[in-house]
């Protein structure tokens, strides 16, 4: 076995093992150095001594300092290093990096369901909104009849989905963070693969009302429809007689919805209509070496084709946020970023928590120490575009480009938060592997290493493990993911977590107290 290592930055003093299985003390590098320890694959070598108190640098970015010698060849795990601390929210590079703007993309198209608003589907789902956890039941028993006996009449309809949430009563929902449930359930009522057609199920006395949720005006209707009033099901109307009264008032109005849904044909649209959201769970050291920079990579591609594209995760961004606010493209772009972020540490802070929370034993056996180094191999995921916008926690993203939007690295909080921004493609990068999908928005799963991408043949959709072994490189992967993009936003091609049905909860975040 040739023994492999990654170096991520010439001045870096640690690299990491990419061979499957890790390499045996004694193995003799291509440099001559020579392992002192066994070293776990993913995991760091010390290629030169570091004394104590010496930076152990990666990405050319100290991730810790020595909290002992650490010999050449040793394997530089978490327990010999001390975390920096983080990164201070003051006298930060503003607006400084001027990338080269980069060639427009020109000529790549995928088939969408052109919307009343002006967005484009890439599915064409009906989502059924509830105010209040308290009608999940009905709705879920609703929506099994809907798919028995209405989905085959209509078979231009992909699916229908019941946007199940916890929220809705029992909380302070005047407190000011509760804005952000609030607007995170309303935009993801609109997302662009639910076409416009909004259906509600109600209790009737819950604190989140219908009106609360979706006031007048917040869907934009073609002109006949415009004066249309918001179509509501709600379960403690008088008219409810016995639970099947209530199941048969949401399947015929989701029949209503359903007609109109089944008469959209898709159309050409060019690529700038795709809202990327990237993410990353279940990281491992290659998630920053393999899959994160092709994920980088095809980022900056979508830029150049005119689309939008998020990424999100605060806590994995937070140690990098000199590298963020130097390349937004104005002043108050960088501002906005501060200010998310300053929330955030507030917001843990109350909790007596920091970003160090987020690393979990998963990310430790997987080769990243602690939080710093998670973070700088998470950031890659935004490739090298000036960051054009900032998008808080739940709003709707309005403009093109390479957007920031806040949110909780949580799988399925960035999730649901990346929705109701208007993602219509997901994009989702996992070393340690996970299962991760969404019933709202097909979700492109890539793997960082070879070993997982064999393991998990069926549910990971891209190998990135082949940058590591030297068979192909971050720009191969990165054409192979915006290809692969165009196909599966067409409808010409489905996502194992779709092939399977995976699909995880909608977990909205909720910053504000419950009652
Ligand atoms: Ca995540």
């Amino acid at each position: 076995m040739k023994p492999l290592t990654i170096l991520m930055d010439e001045r870096d003093n640690v690299a990491i093992v990419a061979n499957d299985g890790g390499l045996p003390a004694g193995t003799v590098l291509a440099s001559g150095l020579v392992l002192v320890d066994k070293v776990p694959q993913a995991h760091k070598v010390a290629l030169v001594d570091i004394p104590e108190g010496g930076a152990v640098r990666r990405y050319n970015v100290p991730i810790g300092y020595a909290l002992k010698p650490i010999p050449a060849g040793s394997w530089v795990h978490e327990r010999l290093l001390r975390m920096p601390e983080a990164r201070e929210l003051e006298g930060l590079p503003i607006a400084t990096v001027k990338p080269e703007p980069q060639p427009a993309l020109e000529g790549y198209s995928f088939e969408g369901y052109v919307n009343p608003d002006g967005s484009v589907g890439t599915r064409n789902i009906l989502a059924i909104t509830q105010t209040v956890q308290c009608v999940a039941g009905v709705t879920e028993f609703a929506v099994q009849r809907i798919k028995a006996e209405l989905l085959p009449k209509y078979p231009n309809v992909d699916d229908v989905v019941a946007l199940e949430h916890g929220y809705g009563c029992g909380v302070a929902i005047d407190a000011p963070d509760a804005i952000i449930p609030i607007r995170t359930l309303r935009n993801i009522s609109l997302n662009p693969n639910f076409g416009g057609e909004v259906m509600v199920v109600s209790l009737g006395c819950e604190k989140l009302q219908p009106e609360r949720l979706l006031p007048p005006g917040s869907i934009e209707l073609k002109d006949e429809r415009k004066d249309e009033a918001l179509d509501v099901v709600c379960l403690q109307d008088e008219a409810h007689v016995g639970f099947m009264s209530m199941v048969d008032s949401i399947v015929r109005q989701a029949e209503v919805h359903l007609k109109r849904l089944n008469a959209r044909r898709r159309q050409t649209v060019p690529a700038s209509a795709l809202v990327v959201g990237v993410q990353c769970g279940g990281s491992d050291a290659f998630s920053g070496v393999t899959a994160n920079p092709a994920v980088g990579f095809c980022t900056d591609l979508l830029v150049r084709a005119g689309a939008t594209v998020m990424f999100s995760e605060v806590t994995e961004v937070r140690d990098g946020i000199d590298q963020l606010t130097s390349r937004a493209t104005t002043p108050e772009v960088a501002e906005a970023m501060i200010r998310e972020m300053a929330w955030y540490d507030a917001y843990l802070k109350r909790g007596s928590a920091d970003r160090s929370a987020n690393t979990t034993p998963g990310n430790k056996k997987g080769g990243l120490s602690n939080i710093v180094e998670k973070a700088m191999g998470s950031i890659v995921k935004s490739g090298s575009s000036p960051i054009s916008g900032v998008v808080s926690p739940g709003e709707k993203a309005t403009q093109k480009g390479l957007l920031y939007a806040a949110t909780p690295a949580s799988d399925f909080i960035c999730g649901t938060l990346q929705l109701a921004a208007g993602m219509n493609l997901h994009v989702f990068t996992t070393g340690r592997g996970t299962p991760y999908g969404l019933a709202e928005c097909p979700v492109i799963k890539v793997a960082t290493r070879d070993d997982l991408a064999r393991r998990w043949h069926d549910l990971m959709d891209i190998n990135a493990g082949t940058i590591a072994t030297g068979e192909k490189t971050i720009a191969d992967v990165g054409w192979e993911m915006f290809r692969l993009m165009l196909d599966v936003a067409s409808g010409r091609k489905k996502t194992w977590a779709e092939q399977w049905k995976l699909h995880n909860a909608l977990v909205l975040f909720n910053p504000a107290p419950v009652t």
